[in-house]
């Protein structure tokens, strides 16, 4: 399965993405987690995209499309692959087919995962994660089970610098801006699936499999 995660900041696609890549077992490309590992290795990439990160503006196209390509020709895809993430804008939407038209592949889908403003801002201001596996929390809709200690690692859990309120607000005018006009572009292509994402997690998981039927 080639499938695609679209939704605002904090619709919940990391969350949904960490457990349908188990389900299916097929690897994960997360261009936001790409970076901020880049970012913590301070690399020349992380130096470069932190200017944009910190701000809550979008890492220019030709930075993402480059990483994005590297790690679809690098990951095993036999499977398939969940991009959580990219693409962002439609020019990177037209890279994306250029790739997948080098690899001889299409996209299965695009799950679009449907969240209101107000609930955005709640989910971030209160959302943790774990610095050595990535995985997602939220300190009241999805508790570690330890006080702010990852469950599978026993690590101290971060609060991310870009998910505070004046940085949170940007990000949602910018998915407005330049993300949101590629649901116009997928709906053309006829892979467009939506999910109401304002239900509890496990509910969202099930829309999504039911539309992909996925057992
Ligand atoms: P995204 O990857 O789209 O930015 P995340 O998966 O990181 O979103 O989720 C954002 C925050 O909201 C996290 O704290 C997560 O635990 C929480 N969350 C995710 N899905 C739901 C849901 N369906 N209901 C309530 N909280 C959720
Ligand atoms: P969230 O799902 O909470 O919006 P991500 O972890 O996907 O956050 O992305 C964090 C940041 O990384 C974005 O705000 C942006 O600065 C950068 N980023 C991630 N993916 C892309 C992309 N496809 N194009 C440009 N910038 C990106
Ligand atoms: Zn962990």
């Amino acid at each position: 399965m080639r499938l695609v995660m679209l939704g605002p900041p904090g619709a919940g696609k990391g969350t949904q993405v960490e457990i349908l890549c188990e389900k299916l077992s097929v690897p994960r490309i997360s261009t936001g987690a790409i970076f901020r590992d880049a970012v913590r290795k301070q690399t020349e990439l992380g130096k470069k995209a932190m200017l944009y990160i910190d701000k809550g503006n979008l890492v220019p196209d030709d930075i993402t499309d480059l990483i994005v390509k590297e790690h679809l020709l690098d990951t095993d895809c036999k499977k398939g692959f969940i991009l959580d993430g990219f693409p962002r804008t439609v020019p990177q939407a037209e890279i994306l087919d250029e790739i997948m038209d080098e690899m001889n592949m299409s996209l299965d889908a695009v799950v679009e995962i449907d969240v209101h403003s107000e609930e955005i801002i709640k989910r971030l201001e209160k959302r943790r994660s774990c610095p050595k596996c990535g995985r997602i929390y939220h300190l009241i809709f999805n508790p570690p089970e330890n006080d702010n200690l990852c469950d599978d690692c026993n690590v101290e859990l971060i609060h991310r610098k870009d998910d505070k309120r004046e940085v949170i607000l940007n990000r949602i005018e910018v998915y407005h801006e330049k993300t949101e006009p590629l649901r116009g572009y997928y709906r053309k292509a006829s892979i467009l699936k939506e999910v109401d994402g304002e239900q509890p997690i496990e509910d969202v998981l099930n829309s999504i499999m039911k539309m992909l039927n996925i057992d």
